[in-house]
C-alpha cells in the first residue's frame, strides 16, 4: 500500500520528520542544583543560574550526561566522545538569560535509528542527532486581569532534542515512531514520556512533494501534546499545502500553532534559520569529553530494550507480531504479561490481555498501574477457565464485575452459581432435550448438513445460561447424533 494523498489534481507524497524534546527524569536541572520536580510553588526551584544572574556560573550535571548516553544507545546511535554546548541566542521574558544554552554543530549523539512496525512491515526511521539543552521557563497569560507571569521552575531543566530524520511519510508512521521512541525512553529511565504534563513535546515538520521530485518547503508544527492531535495537524496542514499549491500559489516556511479545539493549524512566526540565532561556544563551558570506558561502563546497564524484548516474546510464546507490538511497547503490560504467562497459556493470556483487560482500561480510561488490576487477580480467572470450571463466554460476562470484588475468582463464580457443568449425565439430558426439541434439524444434521452442529451447540449453551462445558457438550452431541 502506498500513503499518498490525493489532491484535486495530483497525489502527493507527505514528508515528516520530528523534532522531540524529552524532559531528562533527572532530579536537578543540567546547569545547576535546583530541583526539577513537577508542579512547584512558581518560582520556588530557581538558582541563580537559572534566573540568569551575572556571575553565576553553569556545571554539568553528569547525570543527565549519562541519560543522553543510554538513549543515544538505546537508538542505536554515535556517542562522540567530545561534543560542545553553544548559545542560542534569542530574547523572551521567560529566557532570562537572553540565550538557552544547547549544542549546535557538535551534539552529544549523532546517527541512530529506531524500527517501527508499518502495515508493509518494519521500517527503520533515521535519527540525526540527540544533543542537550536546557529548557526555558513558562509565561502565563492571564486575560482576565490583562496581565502576564512569568514562571522560572522549568528555567534550566535538562532536555534531550531527539531530531529524527525526514523518513516519515504519513500520520500513521509518525504515531508508531512517537510511541516506540517513548516506549525507549521509558525502558532507558531517561525521560518518563508524559506528553500531559509536557514532559514530551513533539514538533512535527511537514512538506508535500509530487513523487520523485525535489523536497517542497516545509512548515513546522510546534508543541503538539497527543499522539492523536499530532495526527490530526498532520493531516490537517498536508491538506492545506496541497491546496495553496495546486492553485498556483507557494508555501512559505514559518512556525505553525495546532488549535486542538478547531483541529486546524495556524501561523505563529515566519521560520528563523539557524545563523539568526548568532550561535557560538559557551564560553562557561569546557567541551564535554566522554570516554570509551563510560560508553562501555553504561553499555553495561543497558535494560533490555523493547525490540529485544520482542524478540524473545515472539521466540519464547509465539505470540503475532502485532500483539507482541502492543504488549512490549507498554513496560507495566510488558511486566504484567510475562508475570502472568508462568506456567500459563500463552495464547489465553495474550487473548484476555490484548482484548478483554484493554478494553476495559480503556472504558475506564485509566492505565494498567492506575486500573490496580493485579496478576493474581486476573491470572486466577485464567485458571478456573483453563481447569473447565467456567468457560471462556461465562468469564467475559462477569469480567467487570469479578475486577471489581475482592472476591478470588473461586469464591466469586460459586457465590454466583457460574461454575461450569461438566457432568456427562447432566449434559446428556440438556443435549437429548434440545435433539427432541428440533427433530428436523437432527435429520438433516444426519443426512450431512454437519454445519447444524454449531446450532445445537449454541441451544445446549441457551438452556445451561452459558454454564455448560462446550468441549464435552462438542463431544458428547457428535456421540449422541450418531445414534
Ligand atoms: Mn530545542
Amino acid at each position: 500500500m502506498n500513503n499518498l494523498i490525493k489532491g484535486k489534481k495530483n497525489e502527493w507524497e507527505l514528508i515528516l520528520g520530528l523534532e522531540v524534546h524529552a524532559q531528562i527524569n533527572s532530579k536537578s536541572k543540567l546547569f545547576s542544583p535546583a530541583p526539577t520536580e513537577w508542579g512547584a510553588e512558581p518560582n520556588s526551584q530557581v538558582s541563580l543560574v537559572d534566573s540568569g544572574m551575572p556571575g553565576a556560573l553553569p556545571v554539568i550535571n553528569t547525570f543527565c550526561v549519562d541519560q543522553a548516553i543510554l538513549t543515544g544507545l538505546s537508538l542505536n546511535a554515535k556517542i562522540n566522545e567530545v561534543s560542545v554546548f553553544d548559545r542560542k541566542n534569542y530574547f523572551y521574558p521567560d529566557l532570562p538569560q537572553g540565550y538557552q544554552i544547547s549544542q549546535f554543530e557538535h551534539p552529544i549523539v549523532s546517527n541512530g535509528f529506531l524500527i517501527i512496525e508499518t502495515e508493509n512491515g518494519e521500517k527503520k526511521i533515521g535519527i540525526t542527532r540527540l544533543h542537550l539543552e536546557q529548557d526555558a521557563g513558562k509565561s502565563i497569560h492571564d486575560q482576565d486581569i490583562n496581565n502576564s507571569f512569568i514562571d522560572l521552575n522549568r528555567s534550566g531543566c535538562g532536555l534531550m532534542e531527539i531530531v529524527s530524520e525526514p523518513d516519515m511519510r504519513s500520520s500513521d508512521e509518525v504515531a508508531q515512531y512517537v510511541k516506540k521512541l517513548r516506549s525507549i525512553l521509558r525502558r532507558v529511565g531517561s525521560c518518563d514520556g508524559n506528553m500531559e504534563k509536557g514532559n514530551l513535546r513533539v514538533d512535527v515538520n511537514v512538506s508535500v512533494r509530487l513523487p520523485g521530485k525535489n523536497l517542497g518547503t516545509r512548515c513546522e508544527i510546534k508543541n503538539v501534546n497527543s499522539i492523536k492531535f499530532i495526527q490530526q495537524a498532520i493531516e490537517f496542514e498536508a491538506a492545506r499545502q496541497i491546496d495553496i499549491i495546486e492553485n498556483g500559489g507557494s508555501i512559505s516556511q514559518e512556525t505553525r500553532l495546532f488549535d486542538p479545539t478547531k483541529g486546524e493549524t495556524r501561523s505563529m512566526r515566519g521560520k528563523e534559520e539557524s545563523h539568526d540565532y548568532r550561535y557560538f561556544p559557551d564560553p562557561d563551558l569546557p567541551p564535554l569529553i566522554i570516554t570509551k570506558q563510560k560508553i562501555e561502563d553504561l553499555k553495561k546497564i543497558l535494560p533490555e530494550l523493547p525490540d529485544e524484548m520482542k524478540k524473545r516474546f515472539l521466540q519464547d510464546y509465539n505470540l503475532k507480531n502485532y500483539d507482541a507490538e502492543i504488549i512490549v511497547n507498554d513496560q507495566d503490560v510488558a511486566i504484567f504479561f510475562e508475570e502472568l504467562v508462568k506456567k500459563r497459556d500463552p495464547k489465553l493470556v495474550v487473548s484476555w490481555l490484548t482484548v478483554e483487560l484493554f478494553s476495559y482500561l480503556k472504558k475506564t480510561e485509566t492505565n494498567l498501574s492506575e486500573s490496580k488490576i493485579s496478576v493474581s487477580k486476573l491470572g486466577d480467572l485464567l485458571d478456573i477457565i483453563s481447569d473447565g470450571t467456567i468457560s471462556n463466554r461465562v468469564a467475559k460476562d462477569i469480567f467487570e464485575e469479578y475486577l471489581k470484588s475482592e472476591k478470588n475468582a473461586r469464591e466469586f463464580i460459586s457465590e454466583k452459581g457460574l461454575v461450569q457443568v461438566s457432568d456427562t449425565n447432566e449434559l446428556t439430558i440438556m443435549i437429548n432435550s434440545v435433539l427432541q426439541e428440533n427433530p428436523k434439524m437432527v435429520d438433516d444434521y444426519r443426512n450431512g448438513k454437519e454445519k447444524l452442529l454449531g446450532f445445537f451447540v449454541g441451544q445446549v449453551m441457551k438452556i445451561s445460561k452459558g454454564k455448560a462445558n462446550p468441549q464435552l457438550v462438542n463431544k458428547i452431541l457428535r456421540e449422541e447424533l450418531k445414534k
